[in-house]
């Protein structure tokens, strides 16, 4: 099958920040696409918003480069094709949401129609509302809107579903989706693990301003090789939790909840074990354990 040639919108290469003697980033690569969704996960401080500084120019690397759309992101133009949310937003409290919207498209020769950005961003009914008096979830979806006005190619989320109830979370993956589909790149930061999970194409995992897994979210799940057994039994957890490669086990009345290094050995020797046993599952770990375990061998 013939290779569509995609290049990164936006590109860190061998990219190295430290202020002081902190090493924020230690040469790290990460590249977006149009048309995919990479999810930059990490503990607290591994360097993430160090990376969107520098991919937006509002940090210089001090080794290795950074670029956006090919140029330096120090350029207007290449800096005119990013849509924003981050996390604080300086954003004034008395223009209503109209207001605002208005505004924000006026920067951009051709800009999203009003009603689009409001129907993505799910703000039917809020825009004759003062941005002052919305709710933090409803200012955050109004984040959202603005960040679309200008038809962005590529937008950077960071954290943007923090403080949105349920459904207005499902609304704005929904959006995200229908932006990346239509070509959008999109980096999005996030501690939500299953939003990652439900959106990312790719996910990068930092800590400490390493690259400590890459790849799909199936392969960085594939990282962990534990696997998770669950079944009905008589078994006492005492036992079973001495078992060789078994790393814990813990029951709900005769519900045994197993994590082992491998399911086969631990299958075999419940069975054999327990004639009565019913009701195995074995799940292979989710991003959330797998992130953990990254995260902790790295430390
Ligand atoms: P969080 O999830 O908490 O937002 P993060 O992954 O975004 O964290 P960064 O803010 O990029 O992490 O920070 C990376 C490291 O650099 C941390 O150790 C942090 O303390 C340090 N750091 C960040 N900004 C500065 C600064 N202006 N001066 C000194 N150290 C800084």
């Amino acid at each position: 099958m013939a290779r569509v040639f995609n290049p990164p919108l936006a590109e860190l290469v061998g990219a190295r920040k430290r202020y002081g003697r902190q090493v924020a980033l230690d040469g790290i690569d990460i590249a977006v696409r149009g048309g995919e969704l990479l999810a930059l996960l990490g503990p607290n401080g591994a360097g993430k918003t160090t990376a969107i500084g520098l991919l937006l120019g509002l940090l210089d690397a001090d080794d290795g480069s950074a670029r956006l759309f090919g140029e330096s992101p120090h350029s207007l133009a290449a800096r005119r094709g990013v849509g924003l949310m981050l996390q604080s937003a300086g954003i004034p409290d008395t223009l209503k949401v109209r207001e605002l919207l208005e505004l924000t498209r006026s920067y951009y020769p051709d800009p999203r129609s009003l009603a689009d950005c409001v129907a993505l961003a799910g703000l039917d009914g809020l825009i004759e509302r003062r941005y002052g008096k919305l709710s933090g979830g409803q200012q955050r979806r109004v984040q959202f809107a603005l960040a679309l006005c200008g038809r962005p190619r590529l937008l950077f989320l960071d954290e943007p579903t923090t403080g949105l109830d349920i459904e207005a979370r499902q609304g704005l993956w929904k959006a995200i989706r229908e932006l990346v589909a239509d070509g959008c790149g999109v980096l999005l930061t996030t501690h939500y693990l299953e939003e990652a999970e439900s959106l990312a194409d790719r996910v990068v995992v930092l800590n400490r301003g390493e690259v400590v897994a890459s790849g799909t979210v199936a392969e960085v799940r594939a990282h962990v090789s534990q696997r998770r057994i669950r079944c009905q039994s008589s078994l006492s957890v005492a036992r079973v939790a001495q078992w060789p490669g078994v790393r814990s086990a813990s029951a709900d009345g005769e519900r045994l909840e197993i994590v082992a290094d491998a399911a086969e050995p631990v299958v075999r020797r419940l069975l054999a074990e327990d004639a009565g046993l019913s009701d195995l599952e074995v799940q292979r770990a989710g991003l959330a354990d797998a992130f953990i375990e990254l995260t902790r061998e790295a430390a």
